[in-house]
């Protein structure tokens, strides 16, 4: 299937993207890594008029322990996280999820700020965000608001996002020393979208003895929070 034909700008950095949307209103979207809006043109479920492509912009591909917190900019790829030392010692929810996105080719152009904007239900990101309560930074032309996970996330394919902002980064406070997680993804077929999904992020903080019926104490059990 070939798109409506549209109108393209690559601007080289984000307050020129931000002119951009504004100059060309509802017309108007966002190109990160293009694997979940282009597929939605070619099949003309959408057909924006005018693409912004972020992809020279250069201070948006970054993961960074800063201030207590791990700062992932909008344009790092699947791929980046799925590799990444600092997320897999500290956020290893998300190298998880990463690891189970579709195909190599998917993990190598998505990007995290796409697969948060797009606000897929089926999406393997979205549901981590929410677990890890992250907060997202977005860019209008007014400036740099801050949005938490869970007012993000408004509904199937809709995010907190106005048509004339632009998600910077991603901010997720660093977990606590002794805290756990796992992504535990269902789907048929392989590198396919999860028909269910489960992101959990828990601390563990102390431990639970439980005596047998024998009087012997058996292994500690973990306390969760
Ligand atoms: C064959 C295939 C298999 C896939 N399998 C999976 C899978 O198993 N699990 C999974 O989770 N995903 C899967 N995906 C989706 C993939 O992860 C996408 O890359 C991701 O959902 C969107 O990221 P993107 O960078 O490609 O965004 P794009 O396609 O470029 O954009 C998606 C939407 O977000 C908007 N947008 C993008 N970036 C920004 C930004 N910074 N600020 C504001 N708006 C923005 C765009 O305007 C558009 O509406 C698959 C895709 C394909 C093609």
């Amino acid at each position: 299937m070939i798109p409506a034909s549209f109108d393209y700008v690559a601007p080289p950095t984000l307050p020129e993207a931000v002119a951009e949307l504004v100059k060309h209103g509802q017309e108007a979207k966002v190109l990160a890594g293009g694997h979940s809006l282009i597929p939605l043109m070619k099949l003309r479920l959408s057909t924006p008029s005018f693409l912004v492509d972020l992809g020279r912009i250069s201070n948006l591909n970054y993961i960074r322990e800063e201030d207590g917190h791990i700062a992932i900019g909008a344009l790092t790829s699947h791929h980046d996280i799925e590799f990444s030392d600092l997320l897999k010692q500290k956020l290893s929810l998300l190298t998880s999820a990463a690891t189970q996105i579709g195909d190599p080719q998917v993990r190598n152009r998505g990007t995290i700020g796409g697969a948060a904007a797009h606000a897929d239900p089926f999406g393997d990101f979205p549901a981590c965000l929410l677990a890890l309560d992250a907060e997202f930074k977005l860019v209008g032309p007014t400036g740099e608001r801050s949005v938490a996970a869970k007012d993000f996330f408004i509904d199937t394919f809709t995010s907190a996002l106005e048509p004339n902002e632009i998600l910077r980064e991603i901010r997720i406070a660093t977990p606590p020393p002794g805290s756990r997680a796992t992504y535990l993804k269902f789907s048929r077929r392989s590198q396919d979208w999860a028909i269910v999904a489960v992101a959990a992020q828990v601390r563990v903080t102390g431990h639970t003895f439980v005596r047998r019926r024998n009087g012997r104490p058996k292994a500690p059990i973990p306390r969760r929070t």
